[in-house]
């Protein structure tokens, strides 16, 4: 199984092994080449633009952001044309032409830049700053970290970390699409606290979707404890094997399907 056992967990691993094992499996064991999705190039853009717009100070015009995006898009877009040249085999929701989807997200990336500019000059937030390992400081934007929970090595980036009022500091994740991970920022919450001894009671979403945050979520009750459990149940499944495969709704949204014998995706 290799290096699986060992390596650090994330947000994403936990919540795809949970969700379906198999496709952990197919994906981080077997190494199964994933088919493309215009909507991951998307958000990957999309969060490149809103970083460099804040770590401008806000100095970047919306030419420039949306001129970042739309670069960023077509570069990804073009290697996964290279290396998945039939666009039959892409990902799209409700079935759309693959053609169709890059050029709509393309589009669509573009107006989400273009909002969130015009969000972030409206709303100013500011950001917490931090020290690094080496002591360097870090702002709040596309922060890594490293923690232990349950002893299990969890690692990530949160989007933001906004300072509030009362100098505590709140989450903060750039969703380009509709899905929305409590976890994720229950994770972030205990992160931000371990490792840079901030203090967090709230987190959000911005949704690209509808060019604003979300109402804010209480993370004020999340302890340590509770997040690592998730950690510690996944890693040990992971340790002992367990892949279980969960067909059903979510194989039309699997990356790998087309590698799985379970597979329920039409
Ligand atoms: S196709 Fe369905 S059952 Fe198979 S790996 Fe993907 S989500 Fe799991």
């Amino acid at each position: 199984m290799g290096t699986i056992e060992t390596q650090p967990r994330s947000v994403s691993q936990t919540e795809q092994w949970e969700k379906c094992g198999y496709q952990f499996y197919l994906k981080r064991v077997e190494r199964v080449t994933p088919r493309p999705a215009a909507w991951s190039h998307q958000g990957t853009a999309f969060h490149s633009a809103a970083e460099a717009v804040e770590r401008s100070g806000r100095t970047m015009t919306e030419e420039e952001a949306v001129q970042l995006f739309s670069d960023q898009y077509s570069v990804l877009v073009n290697k996964s044309m290279r290396e998945e040249p039939n666009l039959g085999r892409w990902m799209t929701a409700m079935k759309k032409p693959a053609g169709d989807d890059i050029n709509d997200r393309y589009r669509m990336g573009q107006e989400q830049v273009r909002r969130y500019v015009q969000w972030s000059q409206a709303n100013q937030p500011s950001f917490v700053t931090v020290k690094n390992s080496k002591g360097e400081e870090k702002v709040g934007l596309e922060l890594y970290f490293k923690v232990e929970l349950g002893g299990v090595v969890v690692r990530g980036y949160i989007d933001q970390l906004p300072l509030e009022p009362d100098k505590s500091t709140r989450v903060r994740d750039l969703k380009t699409g509709s899905t929305k991970s409590r976890f994720q920022l229950e994770t972030y919450k205990v992160a931000a606290e371990k490792q840079w001894d901030l203090k967090v009671y709230k987190g959000d979403w911005y949704q690209g979707k509808k060019h604003g945050l979300t109402r804010p979520l209480d993370l004020s009750e999340v302890t340590e404890e509770q997040v690592a459990a998730r950690y510690v149940a996944m890693d040990q499944g992971v340790k002992a094997g367990r892949f279980e495969a969960n067909p059903g709704f979510d194989c039309g949204f699997c990356d790998v399907s087309h590698a799985c014998s379970f597979s329920r995706a039409r």
